[in-house]
């Protein structure tokens, strides 16, 4: 798997329909990695905080753009502390650190910028020394530092930072705070509406407590600040829970102005995206085919995220995070697909690849335990703490919740309640091992099962609905599903007996085959338990849209805000889509 490093790794990925980005200003790499775990979107690196930024070392600057995964650098080039105003010589050294810098932004694989700012001795931008920058940092893009604020007129240096290539304006208004500098923020943010206008970063005593008010009173997307305290050895040292509070207080902000999520289920012929409010009502869907490459089908995914966040925009909608669902071998640590194979993926940082192409939160998780999940929220299994969710479906797969918690085992692999061994020596299974429940009891199986008994015949050999359809009118249905029933028993008997769940809840289209399904095994498994109760058996009450709910809850976990999904009911997530809803790329 690759994604477009190189010159995409140039390009910042627009804030617009998500959050506000938060940018921290830090001077080490325990700094930086704090940003980056506290969920910060961009980290301004410098040296000597304490002068207010000089240019960092280039083993500083090589050691970040390798340590970091996901936040942006943004780095400081200014050859000393005191005033703006820089001589020939200067500029020469800061001349040559752009051209470093822009050497080591082509192979980084998160986005690079330059941090510069110059004034002549009457208090204008110094153009000349701007272009000089500029020219040296070639592809790699500007953004003015707070010289800025000491320019005469705020508002004709910025038409001036506009006119010659700056991409963003590090600003407090020109005061002391962003909070005493609003109004003159506000004024250069409607500014910023223009194409090829700076961004406004707003810095400046900038915390969590104000930062909602100042993103509402400026307009502003981006905000800066430098969240250190005094490490008690007599430097300073970057405070991660600062930082977190700041970037749950920007999402905050964003999710009291319409928010809403994307959920994605993955499956093997196509992937299913939908657009989910703080209700959980769908307010637009989408799907694109999935097969091909492994890297096509993540193309393609991004693609119909990035629909999808185009739709939320025309609807006045934020995108806060997504949820994506996927079968196969699931990290729901990392959001990485360890193995898929019907999507011919193996070790797929799918989270990362996401959210890198999007600037999205994104999390990952198996499409089973997502489905669980929402059975045990708001369906069949709601109260229970200790749940088998059994689908059966093409194959077999089953989600395991013991006490409460999602069980996910060494290699991401419980809960494969398919491949169970339940007829020693049996038939032959497409894993390799021989007797697996799935070769008995799932829409494969029980098709594959009916051809090879039944005679030869003109017409196509039945699926599975078809065959639970002829139950009663033919044998060798009849019997196929029989022994299918008691292979399944025996699969739950085993499970029974090792997680002693309350409830096991059927899903997929085979357990939907409602009296022939659920009477015959209720009696099998009790037989099958000779000294204790079977669990309750029941199906599932979310259907085919669980994966997208569990696929929605994860998407609220991403963006921080898992206490959004708590309110919702079943009545109101299950509502049919509104009129909005299209299909694209069927
Ligand atoms: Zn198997």
């Amino acid at each position: 798997m690759t994604t477009a490093a190189g010159s995409a790794s140039l390009v910042e990925k627009s804030p617009a329909g998500a959050r506000a980005l938060v940018e921290i200003c830090v001077d080490d790499l325990a700094g930086v990695l704090a940003a980056e775990r506290a969920g910060a979107d961009r980290v301004e690196l410098c040296a000597d905080l304490l002068e207010g930024g000089t240019t960092p070392s280039f083993g500083m600057i090589e050691l970040v753009l390798a340590s970091v995964q996901r936040v942006g650098v943004q780095v400081m080039v200014r050859s000393r502390g005191g005033d703006f105003v820089y001589s020939a010589d200067e500029l020469r050294v800061m001349q040559a650190d752009a051209r470093a810098i822009a050497a080591l932004a082509r192979t980084s694989s998160v986005p690079v910028g330059i941090v510069f700012g110059a004034l002549t001795a009457d208090g204008h931008v110094d153009e000349q020394a701007l272009d000089a920058i500029r020219a040296a940092a070639g592809e790699v893009p500007i953004t003015f530092h707070k010289a800025f604020d000491d320019t005469a007129d705020l508002f004709d240096a910025y038409d001036t930072l506009a006119h010659h290539g700056v991409v963003r304006v590090l600003t407090s208004g020109g005061k002391a705070t962003a909070r005493e500098g609003a109004d003159v923020l506000a004024g250069l943010r409607a500014r910023s509406e223009g194409t090829r206008m700076p961004a406004v970063l707003v810095g400046g005593s900038v915390r969590a407590h104000n930062v909602a008010a100042l993103l509402e009173r400026t307009g502003a997307r981006e905000v800066h600040l430098r969240a250190q305290v005094e490490s008690g050895r007599g430097h300073l040292v970057t405070d991660e829970s600062a930082i977190r509070d700041t970037v749950l207080a920007v999402s905050a902000n964003t999710l009291a102005s319409h928010p809403a999520v994307i959920a994605v289920d993955i499956g093997g012929t196509s992937a299913k995206g939908a657009l989910v409010d703080i209700d959980g009502h769908v307010l637009q869907s989408s799907r694109v085919a999935t097969g091909g490459s492994g890297a096509e089908t993540v193309t393609r995914i991004a693609e119909l995220l990035n629909d999808l966040i185009a739709g939320a925009e025309s609807l006045g909608r934020s995108v806060v995070g997504a949820g994506v669902v996927s079968p196969g071998l699931i990290d729901s640590a990392t959001g990485t697909v360890r193995y898929a194979s019907t999507l011919g993926w193996t070790d797929v940082p799918l989270a990362r690849l996401l959210s890198d192409a999007t600037g999205l939160p994104v999390a990952v998780d198996h499409d089973v335990r997502a489905a669980g999940a929402a059975e045990r929220a708001y369906g069949a299994a709601a109260g229970s703490r200790n749940v088998v969710f059994a689908a059966i479906g093409t194959g077999v797969a089953a989600s395991l919740t013991s006490d409460g918690r999602a069980v996910e085992g060494a290699i991401s692999g419980a809960g494969e309640l398919g491949h169970i061994p339940v007829v020693p020596g049996g038939e032959l299974c497409a894993c390799g091992q021989r007797g697996c429940l799935e070769v008995y009891f799932s829409g494969a199986g029980l098709a594959r099962r009916y051809a090879a008994s039944a005679p030869v015949s003109d017409g196509e050999a039945p699926d599975a609905a078809a065959i639970i359809a002829r139950i009663d009118t033919d044998p060798i249905a009849a019997r196929v599903w029989s022994e299918g029933l008691d292979a399944l028993a025996t699969g739950l008997a085993t499970l029974t007996l090792l997680v002693d769940p309350e409830v096991i809840v059927f899903g997929g289209g085979v357990a939907q085959a409602g009296d022939a399904f659920l009477e015959p095994l209720r009696e099998r498994l009790s037989a099958a338990l000779a000294w204790r109760e079977a669990p309750r058996l029941t199906t599932a009450a979310l259907g085919t849209h669980a994966g997208r709910i569990g696929a929605a809850m994860l998407a609220f976990e991403a963006a921080q805000r898992p206490e959004v999904v708590r309110s919702w009911t079943a009545p109101v997530i299950l509502a049919e889509p509104t009129p909005l809803e299209t299909e694209t790329r069927a």
